[in-house]
């Protein structure tokens, strides 16, 4: 017998081959008709894997998940998954299937197929996966060991699984297996008891994907779908869908003429900012500036590159250089010496003596000097000899931090209680090489200027300090109209050892976050075992005016740096103590936050931030005279404004301010020039009637003084969780 817990507290026996299924079954039929997945002693699993695997517990808890579990959701979306591969497989030759995921809201499968699916060939797919649905037939797990997964594979003519088990599983013992109908495919699971539970889904878009997202790979198809358990949620999902479609920053950006990314002129993620995207990014970056400039933070410049002796002072490199961009050497044979290191600090012993040979004789012909280099020499000796010889070069590395350069800045000078806290800040242009995979628009760059500020405090300044950072934060959210966030705390895994710093000021600092974060009354959740190696941090996670989620703002406390750089100050008892660093940006990076916000606004800027903020309408030719005199009044008081003196007629002149989501238009005719006035056109409300130029500038100057938000369509659309990646390979 088996003793089940179930969450309300009671426990049931059950015999030994019994399912959750069944514990379902012995509650009420009901039950036992909308169980969709379970959790058995806290894993995910099929309603139909029998209890007995887990009988070391007991009582066993079972917790049975019914369509109203968000992880029931991601259950079904991956069956689904493989109900669409089913019908791929009937309508098409020769199908490799890959991997077949869960993202969030969306599934989907890597196929390798000669030939090419489009989104016209959906309709069909869909069709075929509405017959397999309608057989309800069920999801059936079996285990079998290597060789005879191996040939099953083989016999299956699924290739790409017969590497996976060789290279990704090569630990397994045992793998598991679905059947559903004549459909059999290696996976983890879990699944729906059977096809029946899937209500409601729609095929989204195909891209194109390489196996296991290496380039040098096979190409394959990736087809993405969605699931719901109802149709009203998946008319409201793809309702949603369509708005973000509309939102999208890329096309926004293009259309509005705000940036421009080139892959084959520029490069892939360098961003160019064209006038308008630029002038937003300058208002916003003054804004800040100024408020910096309140709170007391002193500027500072630091170049865009670095000796790569400072990243591995300050472990930067080579740690992350897989992100890096490859070093700069200042002498021919830099590179070479420099892959020569990595690959005799490579586990694999990559390099054969016949390799070294060759390396020798090219460093030579590059004119290096590797007197020093002894092939016979331990390999110890011999990274040695070849460091000590880089340690002589110049070699640089394209800023990937600005970090580094603002603890040289802090070291730059003796420093005593009194400097401290010492706020550095600076927009710093930074470079990260993301894969071009991850590459997105404004949001994922290679290239992007964070807005950047390294705090050098005591720790008893720190709750002081994080506080006034969360009320900036908060400060620069609300003034862009983002008003819905919560903060995400993540604190250190209690009885671990990799964290650097003193429990004590572990303790202490953590403490503090949280009374600043209580004390401010923002929403705010704990993480535990999430904060960095170095240091305790806040996130801010805010939700746009359609209820996706974005990480924008980060504070993070840092105890490893000042370390690493033997960063000190004299204290009131006249001995050196080491400070510690907060790294703080309420943006995160000028290209991200600006991406978002075309997004939340649809690229209708509210007035304050606008690219273009006035357009003067003349009438006619006859008041261009007083269209300009107008103009010149608004430029004068700071306005961004420009005047259409096209032929055109009034009304094609107000469509296309219209179109170019300008926020007011001033028209002038006869009258308006007659009594020195202006009729003003609000881009949201329409006609407000004519006004003294006085008063229209007043009111506006107000407008932006106070940064007024009111573009902002709030959506009636709910927010969709987004749920973690959910993965289903091994
Ligand atoms: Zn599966
Ligand atoms: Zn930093």
């Amino acid at each position: 017998m088996i003793d089940v817990l179930l969450p309300d507290g009671n426990t049931i026996s059950m015999s030994d081959d019994a399912t959750s299924l069944d514990v379902a079954m012995g509650i009420s039929a009901g039950l036992a008709r909308v169980v969709v997945a379970a959790e058995v002693d806290g894993n995910l699993v099929d309603a139909m894997a029998p209890l007995e695997q887990w009988r070391e517990t007991q009582p066993l808890p079972i917790k049975l998940l019914t369509e109203r579990d968000a992880a029931a959701l991601s259950v079904m979306r991956h069956s689904c998954a493989h109900v669409m591969a089913r019908a791929v497989m009937r309508l098409y030759e020769g199908v490799s299937l890959a991997f077949g995921p869960v993202r969030g809201n969306v599934f989907y499968y890597d196929f390798g197929l000669d030939q090419q699916i489009g989104e016209d060939d959906f309709p069909a797919i869909e069709q075929e996966m509405k017959k397999i649905v309608k057989e309800k037939e069920p999801f059936e797990q079996f285990l079998l060991d290597r060789e005879q997964a191996t040939a099953l594979c083989r016999d299956l003519g699924q290739e790409l699984k017969v590497e996976h088990i060789d290279t990704g599983l090569a630990e397994h013992e045992q793998l598991g297996f679905y059947r559903q109908g004549e459909f059999v495919d290696l996976c983890r699971g879990p699944h729906v008891p059977n096809a029946g539970k899937i209500k409601a889904f729609k095929l989204l878009s195909v891209a194109g994907a390489y196996w296991k997202g290496d380039a040098k790979n096979r190409q394959l198809q990736r087809i993405y779908g969605t699931a719901w358990f109802s149709k009203q949620q998946l008319k409201d999902y793809l309702e949603l869908v369509e708005e973000q479609k509309r939102r999208d920053h890329r096309v926004l950006g293009k259309k509005h003429g705000l940036f421009h990314i080139t892959a084959e002129r520029v490069g892939s993620g360098l961003c160019l900012w064209l006038p308008k995207g630029a002038t937003v990014r300058s208002i916003l970056e003054g804004f800040l500036r100024d408020e910096m400039h309140k709170r007391g933070y002193r500027p500072v410049y630091t170049p865009h590159i670095g000796r790569v002796e400072l990243y591995e002072t300050s472990g930067h490199f080579p740690y992350y250089r897989d992100s890096q961009f490859t070093p700069l050497f200042g002498q021919e044979a830099g590179q070479l010496v420099d892959s020569w290191v990595n690959r005799l600090s490579d586990e694999g012993d990559s390099l054969t003596a016949d390799d070294e040979r060759k390396l020798c004789e090219a460093a030579k012909v590059l004119g290096a000097d590797l007197e020093k280099y002894d092939e016979n020499a331990s390999k110890e000796d011999r990274i040695a000899a070849l460091k000590q010889w880089e340690s002589r070069q110049e070699r640089y590395l394209v800023k990937p931090m600005n970090c580094p350069h603002h603890a040289e800045i802090y070291r730059s000078q003796p420093r005593s209680y009194r400097d401290l806290p010492l706020r550095l800040f600076e927009f710093g242009t930074v470079y990260r090489h993301e894969q071009t995979g991850e590459l997105n628009g404004m949001l994922r760059v290679r290239g992007l200027t964070q807005d950047d500020a390294h705090i050098f405090c005591t720790q008893e300044q720190v709750e002081d300090e994080f506080r006034a950072t969360i009320e900036l934060t908060q400060h620069v959210l609300e003034s862009v109209g983002l008003s819905d966030y919560h903060v995400q705390l993540s604190l250190r895994e209690p009885n671990s050892d990799k964290y650097v710093g003193s429990d004590e000021n572990w303790a202490k600092a953590e403490s503090a976050l949280r009374r600043v974060l209580v004390e401010s009354k923002l929403p705010f959740s704990e993480q535990e075992g999430e904060a960095a190696f170095y240091g305790p941090k806040a996130d801010f996670l805010v939700r746009d005016c359609i209820g996706r989620q974005w990480q924008l703002g980060t504070v993070q406390l840092d105890y490893n740096l000042p370390e690493r750089f033997q960063l000190e100050y004299v204290g009131t008892d006249n001995q050196p103590h080491r400070p510690v660093m907060i790294h703080r940006a309420p943006f995160g990076s000028m290209e991200r936050f600006i991406g978002v916000l075309i997004e939340h606004f649809a690229a209708a800027f509210p007035l304050w931030l606008a690219p273009e903020q006035l357009r003067v309408l003349p009438l006619s030719e006859k008041t261009e005279a007083y269209a300009e005199e107008v103009r010149q009044r608004f430029a004068a008081a700071g306005f961004r404004v420009t005047t259409d003196v096209r032929s055109a007629k009034v009304q094609a002149k107000i469509r296309d301010a219209q179109l170019e989501l300008i926020p007011y238009m001033l028209v002038v005719g006869p009258r308006e020039a007659e009594n020195g006035q202006v009729a003003v056109r609000d881009r949201i409300d329409g006609d407000l009637g004519a006004v003294s130029i006085d008063e229209a500038l007043s009111r506006l100057s107000e407008e932006v003084r106070e940064r007024r938000v009111r573009q902002v369509a709030e959506s009636k659309l709910s927010a969709f969780s987004e749920e973690d990646e959910e993965s289903n390979e091994y």
